[in-house]
């Protein structure tokens, strides 16, 4: 089940079902935190745009030999006795703030590419479960790895983090939260068992929210996925570039789109945000989170230079639009704005049929291509659309294959029933593959030109 509070209070990530209700080994070896986000003084329910962001100054009393993490900037540390008294203030106001402790193994990353950060660990449970004993790396290498390889890769692609010490500290339960310069990590993503990347996506995608959510807070319920979308694009995006893994990016990138299609005609639009968990809570994941991130998708490859397989515009326009909004609350309209300053083209029927719509394009592909006296082929394309409204527009990339080997990529701009177009080409094509690099959040479909 989805914990309704933390859900609406965002930045946080499940972890699949099969994992997310199971509990760690060594269940005497661990703390619960009662609330890691509904402990501290504030009217109702912290969520994005409530208003409700205030300076925290926070103060705890623990056992000496139990490592505390805190949200804000670790002011001063004394030990009396048993006991250790930690001050943290937070350094600009925070909507929400969290902690952990427990018998936790601590650990600091020093990277020059980034700030420091220390993992907590929870070692003497991990050794419990025999983790070392079947030869794995230590747990905090697997987790201390994404934290600072995503640390960096978002640093270098969205601009400077907004804190100068960040903490990644481990829960017994099957989800991650992010808080001002603190993440909360699930005890399995410390175990990896998975190999399919869940992973290491799910400890960028919390990771992410120091950029997205935290760094840049969305100002209303409906820019949720200026947060969620934002973090699990980010999470895909440090799985191809850092990782370099390709299989597994278009893999999620697939499964996503699975979840999408399944849920279209029900679900709320991606634009509803919050509504969206608390009216249908079993689609939040799927509409606010992974279309969000379809929806950066899409917009990457509109702006991607086919020509050089370049990206510097889309990277241009996240960069612009942290730098813009860091420390500050925005809008989807402000996103909007800075695509449209970058592209120069208006970009309303992109955000509205993405975000406010629930319609999922499916295309269906033929084409025929003959020589022209020229001693050049013109190559005839009919795209038949279904499954949107009349209107529903969207500029979709076809690679071409030339006998030779060559490729030659172009967009059509998909409007309506059907689509027709004629291109004149120097060889004769031999293949044809409509919405390359998973472009288009849409199903294809191929049928002979009769
Ligand atoms: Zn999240």
């Amino acid at each position: 089940m989805i914990r309704y509070g933390s859900l609406i209070e965002g930045m946080e990530r499940h972890l699949p079902d099969s994992i997310r209700r199971r509990l760690p080994p060594a269940l005497d070896q661990w703390f619960f935190l009662k609330s890691a986000d509904l402990w501290f003084p504030r009217y109702g329910i912290p969520t994005y745009g409530s208003g409700q962001a205030a300076d925290m100054d926070l103060t705890f009393h623990a056992p000496a030999k139990y490592p505390l993490a805190s949200s804000g900037r670790l002011v001063d540390s004394r030990v009396e006795g048993d006991v250790r008294t930690t001050h943290w203030v937070t350094e600009r106001p925070a909507f929400v703030a969290s902690f952990n402790v427990g018998p936790f193994t601590e650990y600091q990353i020093t990277d020059p590419r980034i700030p420091p950060v220390t993992v907590h660990v929870n070692r003497e449970a991990h050794i419990h479960l025999g983790a070392l004993l079947l030869g794995q790396r230590d747990p905090d290498q697997i987790v201390g790895a994404d934290v600072a390889n995503s640390l960096a890769f978002f640093t270098r692609v969205f601009g400077p983090p907004l804190f100068k010490h960040y903490y990644a500290t481990e829960i017994p339960y099957g989800h991650g939260q992010a808080f001002p310069g603190l993440i909360h990590l699930s005890w399995w993503t410390f175990r990896s068992f998975e190999e399919n990347g869940i992973h290491e996506m799910f400890r960028a995608h919390e990771m992410a929210h120091q950029w997205w959510g935290i760094g840049v807070e969305p100002a209303t319920y409906r820019d949720a996925w200026l947060s969620e979308g934002f973090a699990d694009f980010a999470g895909l995006w440090y799985m191809q570039l850092v990782l370099n893994d390709n299989e597994k990016f278009f893999k999620h990138l697939k499964d996503w789109r699975r979840d999408i299609r399944a849920r279209r005609g029900d679900a709320l639009p991606t634009g509803l945000g919050v509504r969206v968990a608390e009216i249908q809570p079993r689609d939040y994941q799927v509409m606010v989170y992974e279309k969000g991130a379809w929806v950066l998708q899409m917009l990457r490859n509109l702006m991607l230079d086919f020509r050089t397989m370049k990206e510097d515009a889309f990277s241009d326009v996240m960069r612009d639009f942290y730098g813009q909004y860091r420390g500050r609350r925005a809008t989807t309209r402000d996103f909007q704005r800075v695509v449209e300053r970058h592209i120069d083209v208006p970009m309303d029927w992109f955000f509205d049929e993405w975000l406010n719509g629930t319609a999922i394009p499916t295309y269906i592909l033929a084409w025929r291509a003959e020589p022209t006296p020229e001693h050049r082929y013109a190559l005839h394309i009919r795209i038949r659309q279904e499954d949107v409204p009349r209107d529903f527009v969207m500029p979709v990339p076809i690679a071409i294959e030339l006998a030779g080997g060559e490729h030659a990529y172009v967009r059509v701009n998909v409007r309506g029933p059907v689509t027709e177009a004629t291109l004149q080409l120097p060889a004769e094509p031999t293949a044809l593959e409509l919405n390359p690099l998973e472009s288009v959040l849409a199903d294809v479909k191929t049928e002979g030109w009769d």
